[in-house]
């Protein structure tokens, strides 16, 4: 297999990289890297702890407090961001063949991550240098401005589902922002990362500017969350991690910045293109195994709909090619662990309990060349009411769920209907009802007539519980710059508020 001859060079234990060194972690630990196509050992890594945690933060603060990173030029900066993605360009099918290997995506899926990669670090190399002050016409003989300064050292911890691009729509505007950086990935998925800080090696940065470090969430991801010396954090995962994190922030005022879970709706009217929605609405939740926060993981369709539409959806659904990523005919991978796996499948088991009816998969597939991964099958339910537990929450699989609905106003309350609101779409082909029917939405990203495509130029992050803040685009760059105003004295003498007394 072709994509295999890129585990070669991590047949010894890979390292973390602080200040400038590659580590092995103080305690001498370690962990193994699973393929979850096949349940095997592709890789052996450092475990750290809280203490290599501590060493990267220090290296983080001194680089940027002291070894004058604070006052890097923005120039600079856009150059080491610039070869960071030449070189990542020059590795596409290294780096996609790693992500697939270690999370279980299709490689078409892997190639589309590391290419948004590349993209992310050029555009916030352009980004960095452009203007970004504003002055104010106040009076008193004072000018007033505003200028945009670095927040400083950044935590950034990183889910399994993206194990790249997550990181690099972190790392690219953290770096352009003039901030110093201390990077966790999931415990599951760190092969890809490790790999990308041979590039950030080599593409010369002052030692400490950016930290990798291995290891748990409850102790190394902890540890970015809660230590003074960190002056923000930046998190991707669960919503429940995400309580925890804010928690752990808290008593340090710490800035964060939340990416949490989703269980968005997918709006199909009556009226919609039927050939387009069915395709999207299969899409939304299958892609990536359905391992997708912002997933179209509810199908909200129009009740006159249901009996043309649910069995072509269904019939597609049982065609999806599942297989192993490195398989270029694979449309849907393995999940990423059994464990997860065995999670999907328990919320399955209390669909059925629940009463909804299993329209197709709901199990594990074990045929030959599958048997020994964590594949299940594309999964739809219908027959669901509110508030059933896998209507509510989310899943992280590839089951979809569908709810109807006869009006629009049913249809708006439904899908607000959840904790999340990340994001949501609406199929029909009255442009009118598409926009108010958007514009009603608590969500963050939302879609007309398709579902799933987003650009780094826009606004990633969700409402209510599915996150604070947005990453991506000029926003995300914002979320890792402070804001100070400067009020300077034109007219440079006394105010004479008190009076000058003997
Ligand atoms: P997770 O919350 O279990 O873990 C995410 C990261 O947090 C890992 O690196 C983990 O080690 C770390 N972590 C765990 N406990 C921690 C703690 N107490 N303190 C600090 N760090 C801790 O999530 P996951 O299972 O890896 O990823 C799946 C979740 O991520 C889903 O809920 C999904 O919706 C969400 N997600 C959201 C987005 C988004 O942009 N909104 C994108 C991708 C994934």
């Amino acid at each position: 297999m072709q994509a295999k001859s890129y585990l070669t060079a991590l047949d010894t234990v890979q390292k973390m990289y602080i200040d400038g060194q590659w580590v092995e972690s103080s305690n001498g630990e370690t962990r193994s890297v699973i393929n979850p196509a096949n349940g095997e050992v592709i890789g052996i890594v450092t475990e750290g702890g809280r203490e290599d945690a501590q060493a990267a933060i220090r290296a983080a603060r001194r680089a940027f407090d002291k070894d004058g990173w604070q006052e890097s030029k923005a120039r600079d900066r856009a150059a080491l961001l610039y070869k960071i993605a030449d070189l990542l360009e020059a590795r596409i099918e290294e780096f996609a063949s790693l992500d697939t290997l270690n999370n279980g995506k299709p490689l078409r899926e892997s190639r589309y991550d590391v290419t948004d990669s590349v993209n992310q670090f050029r555009y916030y190399a352009g980004l960095c240098t452009k203007p970004h002050g504003v002055t104010y016409d106040v009076p008193d003989q004072i000018q007033a401005m505003v200028v945009r300064e670095p927040i400083g050292v950044v935590g950034q911890i990183i889910p399994w589902n993206y194990p790249l691009v997550m990181a690099t729509q972190k790392i690219a505007p953290a770096i352009a922002a003039g901030c110093t950086v201390v990077i966790k990935p999931a415990e599951q998925t760190p092969l890809s990362l490790i790999r990308l800080f041979e590039i950030i090696d080599e593409a010369g940065f002052p030692p400490g500017v950016v930290n990798l470090v291995l290891g748990a969430g409850e102790t190394v991801g902890a540890e970015l969350a809660e230590s003074p010396l960190v002056d923000k954090v930046a998190f991707t995962g669960g919503t429940d991690t995400g309580i925890k994190i804010m928690k752990a922030a808290a008593d340090t005022i710490k800035k964060v910045g939340l990416e949490l879970g989703g269980k968005s709706p997918n709006i199909v009217f009556a009226d919609a293109d039927f050939e387009t929605a069915v395709d999207y609405a299969l899409f939304a939740i299958f892609a990536n195994q359905g391992e997708v926060c912002s997933a179209g993981s509810r199908l909200l369709l129009e009740e006159s709909l249901f009996d043309r539409f649910v069995p072509e959806l269904v019939k597609r659904a049982n065609h999806i090619k599942v297989g192993p990523g490195t398989d270029e005919e694979s449309e849907m991978g393995p999940l990423i662990t059994e464990e997860h796996m065995n999670r999907v499948l328990s919320y399955i088991e209390e669909g059925k309990k629940e009463g909804a009816a299993l329209l197709c998969g709901g199990y594990r597939l074990t045929e030959e060349g599958m048997d020994q991964g964590f594949f299940v099958a594309p999964t739809i339910f219908s027959g669901t009411t509110p508030e059933m537990k896998i209507v509510q929450e989310e899943i992280f699989g590839p089951v979809l769920v569908i709810q109807t609905f006869k009006t629009e106003e049913e249809a708006i309350a439904l899908a607000n209907g959840t904790r999340y609101g990340l994001a949501g779409a609406v199929f029909t082909t009255d442009v009118a009802k598409a926009h108010r029917v958007i514009r009603k939405l608590r969500a963050g990203i939302t879609w007309i007539n398709t579902y799933h495509p987003t650009f780094n130029e826009a606004p990633w992050g969700g409402y209510k519980q599915s996150g604070i803040g947005r990453e991506l685009g000029t926003f995300g760059f914002e979320e890792y710059l402070e804001i100070k105003q400067i009020n300077v004295n034109l007219n440079v003498e006394p105010s004479g508020w008190f009076k000058k007394r003997q």
